[in-house]
């Protein structure tokens, strides 16, 4: 623990670096000397925290898995976003999916009308039993971007029509409905204010989900520290720098406690609607919370993408949340992701490896810490591999005996 003790000093040290002068190095009204001074800690020259490379000195036993234990369902995946369509890049995927033991992705990119038709041919012309597809809400249709006034979401029958969408979608193959933050965060009324993730206008769609039993994965608001001022005491300070555009401490926006309360009322409002609250529902910094709503709501599931950070930083709490959860979390990456960040997914649930990185890139790119793995036992893990997704999300069932039948190692579900 001394390392960290020592890192974490080191930290603030730099951070007071980078605070007392401007990127050049010079303080404010210092014109003279030493403006061309790269802050790049050289010979104990200032350090900018984005320069911070710090070697660990631990020497600790390591025991990386080359690949998941179990067969492994990712349910939050964006082919279309993160791949562009390439053929060559959805075959190389696959490809990493059969390396790790990943038997079914859910793409959390289908759209709806169209759209949808197009993603099910790039996916399941050569992919049938590899992939599940989410559809989406087109809440815009013909409207224009910058006009809310003209979206298609502002008509009064529009939670009707999608409801009927909804349900043709289903017929055409549809598992479920992904909802993207921008329910909350972006999109408008015609007033300018911003839509609420709890509009009475959507339980139409909400309730439609239930009665077609397609579950709602849906991400609302984002880490609690995009919500606070980007100064000297945001945890992810470094982050928001790289991205002043991800922080929502301005003017316009509700606050982070405002969001969640909307994404809980119709959790709350909807009983027979499987909901799953992306990205631990946008409270990994706060598992107690989580554990209260899904003590409350029985219909709520969490899922674990982009959370490696967040979780690997509490091990103790969070391998007691999952534990105690395990039929409620769904394992998820919001990939495809590339080889060695999957790597670092198996290494986090399946090892007590301490102090390792929660991504590939060499700078932390969501915060400026590193993990320690949970070390699930294996009945855990089969849960929040596979079993919870194949027992709420439709067609995933199908896909991992495809799967079983044609991996012979392979566990049968
Ligand atoms: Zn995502």
């Amino acid at each position: 623990m001394s390392q960290i003790r020592f890192t974490a000093g080191l930290t603030i040290a730099v951070l007071l670096a980078v605070w007392t002068g401007p990127l050049t190095g010079a303080s404010p009204g210092d014109a003279s000397a030493d403006t061309a001074k790269p802050l790049d800690g050289e010979n104990g020259r200032d350090l900018a925290l984005d320069q911070f490379r710090p070697k660990s000195m631990l020497n600790v036993a390591e025991h990386p898995p080359a690949r998941a234990k179990f067969q492994v369902v990712d349910v939050h995946t964006h082919p279309l976003i993160r791949l562009h369509g390439s053929a060559e890049a959805l075959h190389d995927y696959v490809r990493l999916m059969d390396q790790h033991n990943i038997a079914v992705s859910v793409s959390l990119d289908g759209g709806m009308h169209d759209a949808f038709d197009e993603h099910k041919k790039y996916l399941w012309t050569d992919y049938r039993d590899r992939f599940v597809i989410l559809a989406n809400i087109d809440w815009r249709g013909q409207g224009e971007a910058d006009k809310p006034e003209t979206w298609d979401c502002q008509r009064p029958d529009f939670g009707r029509r999608m409801a009927a969408e909804l349900k043709r979608l289903k017929k055409e193959g549809a598992s479920g409905l992904k909802v993207f933050k921008d329910l909350g965060l972006v999109y408008r009324n015609s007033d300018g204010s911003l839509i609420r993730v709890d509009d009475p206008r959507w339980d139409p769609i909400w309730k439609a989900c239930g009665e077609l039993g397609m579950p709602v994965l849906i991400h609302t608001a984002d880490p609690v520290a995009f919500f606070l001022p980007i100064d000297r005491y945001n945890e992810r300070w470094e982050e928001l720098k790289r991205h002043p555009d991800w922080s929502f401490a301005r003017p316009g926006y509700p606050t982070y406690e405002e969001l969640v309360a909307q994404f809980i009322h119709i959790v709350e409002r909807h009983p027979q609607t499987t909901f799953i609250g992306a990205h631990v529902a946008s409270s990994a910094e706060d598992l107690g919370r989580v554990s209260h709503w899904l003590d409350e709501y029985p219909n709520l599931y969490v899922d674990i993408a982009a959370r490696i950070g967040e979780l690997g930083r509490q091990p103790y709490t969070a391998r007691h949340f999952m534990l105690k959860y395990s039929d409620r979390v769904l394992f998820g990456t919001d990939g495809p992701r590339v080889h060695e960040r999957l790597l670092l997914h198996w290494r986090f649930l399946e090892t007590r490896d301490e102090y390792f990185p929660y991504a590939e890139n060499e700078f932390p790119p969501q915060g400026f810490w590193r993990i320690y793995g949970v070390n699930l036992p294996d009945d855990v893990l089969k849960k929040v591999y596979y079993a919870n997704a194949s027992s709420i999300v439709p067609g995933v069932k199908e896909g991992l005996m495809s799967w079983a039948m044609n991996h012979k190692n392979a566990q049968p579900n």
